[in-house]
């Protein structure tokens, strides 16, 4: 889950390959993020709204790894204080309007869900893909796979839900994962401003 996929991009960053793969990878996540959105308020899932806050997330993440190369620690440190500070607006308005829509008669579209829901599934794979040969040494590789695999529990749980919502007829089962997705995102992006908040400080010390 997304906010979690803090890693920090360390690689050659004159490599025009490894621009190329940013570029990418900002396109499909970004992409994601406004088909993943737009879905949610047309189907009135608020799944699918928690889960495309995991790819604004990465994309300002790995925006951040383009923009970012050379810059001194306080220029990353702010970036990433903007980055939290607006996910975590984001993760409290979806989690506010789940607990407002278990009062609400609104059941989501099912197969809305379940199709936007595989097609995040695919984003987040292909994405893995193409980074994957930029990680060098073994923990790069491992965090890489680590926030991937993270993801994708956050898409399978959308397609499951999508499931139970179908089955059930009922708005439980897609707000219940909005509500822990959106809860698991605002507790990192709470992370990430606490973390940007010491950079910060340690680098006004020199
Ligand atoms: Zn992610």
């Amino acid at each position: 889950m997304g906010a979690s996929c803090g890693h920090d991009n360390q690689f050659d960053g004159e490599s025009p390959k490894y621009k190329a793969a940013l570029w990418a990878v900002i396109a499909i996540n970004g992409g994601m993020f406004i088909v993943e959105m737009g879905a949610g308020a047309l189907s009135g899932s608020m799944a699918l709204k928690a889960d495309a806050l995991d790819f604004l997330g990465d994309t300002m993440t790995y925006a951040l790894s383009l923009y970012a190369i050379g810059m001194s620690l306080r220029f990353r440190a702010g970036a990433a204080m903007l980055k939290g500070m607006s996910l975590a607006v984001l993760s409290l308005w979806v989690l506010a309007s789940s607990i407002w829509h278990f009062f609400g008669t609104t059941i989501p579209d099912a197969p809305t869900m379940g199709w936007i829901g595989f097609m995040a599934l695919v984003a987040n794979v292909v994405s893995v893909f193409i980074l994957i040969k930029f990680k060098d040494g073994d923990s790069n590789v491992r965090s890489v796979w680590l926030c991937s695999r993270n993801d994708a529990i956050g898409n399978v749980a959308v397609i499951g839900a999508a499931w139970l919502v179908a089955i059930t007829q009922s708005k439980y089962p897609d707000l219940v994962v909005a509500v822990l997705m959106s809860t698991l995102f605002l507790s990192s992006a709470w992370q990430i401003i606490k973390q940007a908040r010491n950079e910060w400080k340690h680098d006004g010390q020199h």
